[in-house]
């Protein structure tokens, strides 16, 4: 069968909730739209790909992702325009990555007319529940994971891919504080802190929650071996500013490729802002603190698009950071946003229309 929006088979609801929803308070990822895109993994094939309702799922309880967490996930955005346009980022980046992820977790890859037909098709349906109020966005999360049943720790026989939407307002509230951390580790060579996995969350919410008993809102992950080096935040890629040099480490093993991450260093080369890749020590930030010329820390991802950082927490000590009139992150943000929400020239073809 060939996807298209035109032959995947559509069950609306009947009972649609969008006039419950408050849109000018809305949270992040915490309501969902009335349908979603589900298909399934069978024989050997992707089959029955269709969108229905939103709702709870039947499983086994012997269901392997239940026991092996095999499953992997995606997260992007839909933005409506002025005119009421609807625009995706860079979404063939997350449906190449979902597959990368899914090839270190044994899933098998969904084929790209599946992902974008079947995400195109659900934003048609759900259009009116894409958010036009400032800083909101629809977050789309595709999802994978291992379906068919038995306690055998080897991979599944079958296998579902949902997305599922929720309109969102910011990630987070106000400004963030991090903690560096020395004790546990996000990821390691050779392991999967590359892929988008369920389990690299799930082994992050312990030191996080000891980080915000601390006082903190995040971890700052540094490398598993030494721990002497930034690599990454929860689910955000981590950019520092010295002087007027914009840094971030290289992407491994152990550290996601952020779409994110990847745009904003496009976008700095192109306004000339000087960039640096390297590998950073958190020693090297501790000393530009003291000397002043620590003047930025950001997270970048989808879902907080560039978070300021406000302080951060290393050994016994806090860093706070400085607030520069001209701010990088501030800078950076609104060029983002502004060609995300069609508002601005995209000159690096990064914006993608759906059923425009
Ligand atoms: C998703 C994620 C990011 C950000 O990636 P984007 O493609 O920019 O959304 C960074 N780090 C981790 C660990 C992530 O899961």
């Amino acid at each position: 069968m060939e996807f298209t929006t035109k032959t995947i088979p559509v069950e609306k609801t009947s009972a649609s909730r969008l006039a419950q929803v408050d849109f000018n308070n809305l949270s992040f990822g915490g309501v969902f739209t009335d349908h979603m895109f589900i298909c399934e993994y069978k024989n050997g094939a992707w089959q029955d790909a269709r969108v229905i309702p939103y709702g709870p799922l039947s499983l086994e309880p012997a269901a392997k992702v239940f026991h092996y967490g095999q499953e992997v996930f995606e997260g992007m955005k839909a933005y409506k325009d002025a005119e009421g346009k609807i625009w995706l980022f860079r979404p063939l980046e997350n449906q190449r990555r979902l597959n990368r992820s899914a090839a270190r977790l044994a899933i098998p890859e969904v084929p790209e007319a599946i992902f974008m037909e079947g995400l195109k098709t659900l934003l048609q349906v759900d259009s009116d529940w894409i958010p036009t109020q400032a800083g909101s966005s629809l977050y789309i999360r595709p999802f994978i994971f291992a379906s068919g049943t038995g306690f055998h720790a080897s991979p599944s026989d079958a296998y579902t891919f949902i997305i599922a939407c929720a309109p969102s307002g910011a990630y987070f509230s106000g400004e963030v504080s991090v903690r560096i951390e020395e004790t546990y580790s996000r990821a390691a060579n050779g392991g999967v802190g590359y892929a988008k996995a369920g389990g690299n969350y799930a082994g992050q919410f312990y030191p996080t929650k000891l980080a915000q008993e601390a006082g903190f809102q995040q971890v700052v992950w540094t490398d598993d071996h030494t721990h002497e080096y930034i690599e990454e935040a929860g689910a955000m890629n981590i950019f520092i500013r010295i002087g007027d040099t914009l840094l971030t480490s290289p992407t491994s093993d152990r550290i996601l490729d952020g779409i994110t991450r990847k745009s904003i260093l496009t976008l700095a080369e192109a306004e000339g802002i000087p960039t640096e890749v390297r590998k950073i020590k958190v020693s090297e930030l501790v000393e530009a603190s003291r000397q002043g010329t620590l003047l930025e820390m950001f997270g970048a991802g989808t879902a907080a698009v560039v978070s300021p950082i406000s302080s951060f927490g290393y050994r016994d000590q806090v860093y706070t950071l400085p607030k520069p009139e001209k701010s990088y992150a501030a800078y950076i943000k609104e060029r983002i946003t502004d060609i995300q929400y069609n508002r601005a020239e995209d000159p690096f073809g990064w914006r993608y229309p759906v059923g425009n």
